[in-house]
């Protein structure tokens, strides 16, 4: 399995091996660059991908499952109005999906948060701040921004979450470093709605629909005005389709 560990031994080894002949047989010191640039690939194309299991291991889908369930799932709210819209859109269709939130958007909302948990939804950890720069953090900075959310959500619901989604999907050694302590399910996505990028709602509908399968997990953003509009189509689509929504939670335990 090509993972972090075993692409640095492999080119730190490569590295050392060029070294040696560059020392004993003045081959060009030019070639320390290849295992290096290697490297250096390796790594940037596995922070932005996370069904590769790159730094750690994330679930992204359940393809095992025989049943047509997949997972809806939300990030970056809870959201003063659109959140509310959705919970009550999801009870209409008795459908149930997981939030992943955003500590600081709790902390201004925490009456939503609670509203997501008492209608039966399940709640994941998104981080506290969210930065644009939070990927560059350290291992300590990441435990705090995962502790904190947890705490916040704990105090709220009384339940601390199992399941947390790295912002921007992207992993680092040093989140799998804090995730291996704070021992949270990392969770991905395998239908990438891009509802945040593309303005056009029918669009934004035609790809999820065309990238359905059993066992995947749709990501939505419950911060976005034409969520509302992309769901309701979505889960009469799913109804049509004999298709069951089910919270995260549900859909990896039938592993
Ligand atoms: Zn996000």
């Amino acid at each position: 399995m090509l993972n972090f560990k075993t692409i640095t031994i492999t080119t730190s080894s490569a590295t050392l091996v060029i070294v040696a002949c560059c020392m004993l047989f003045s081959i060009s010191w030019f070639w320390i660059s290849a295992p290096i640039t290697l490297w250096l690939l390796a790594t940037i194309i596995g922070s932005f991908s996370m069904p590769c299991n790159f730094f750690l291991t994330s679930f992204t889908s359940n393809k095992s499952l025989t049943s047509n369930k997949i997972a809806i799932t939300f990030d970056d709210g809870p959201h003063p109005e659109f959140t509310y819209s959705i919970l009550d859109l999801l009870d209409r269709f008795h459908t149930k999906a997981t939030f992943f939130c955003i500590g600081k958007h709790i902390k201004s909302n925490p009456e939503v948060l609670k509203e997501i948990s008492a209608r039966g939804h399940s709640i994941g950890n998104h981080s506290y701040s969210h930065g644009n720069f939070i990927d560059f953090s350290s291992v300590s900075k990441w435990l705090e921004e995962i502790q904190k959310t947890d705490a916040i959500i704990k105090e709220l619901t009384n339940d601390t979450p199992s399941l947390f989604r790295p912002p921007f999907g992207v992993t680092t050694p040093n989140i799998a470093k804090a995730i291996k302590e704070t021992e949270h399910r990392v969770i991905g996505w395998s239908n990438r709605s891009f509802d945040t990028a593309l303005k056009n709602k029918d669009l934004v509908l035609k790809r999820i629909i065309k990238h359905l399968s059993p066992g995947g997990i749709i990501l939505l953003h419950d911060t976005q005005p034409n969520t509302l509009y992309i769901l309701e189509r979505l889960l009469l689509h799913l109804k049509q389709h004999q298709f069951e929504a089910v919270t995260v939670n549900e859909l990896l335990n039938e592993i």
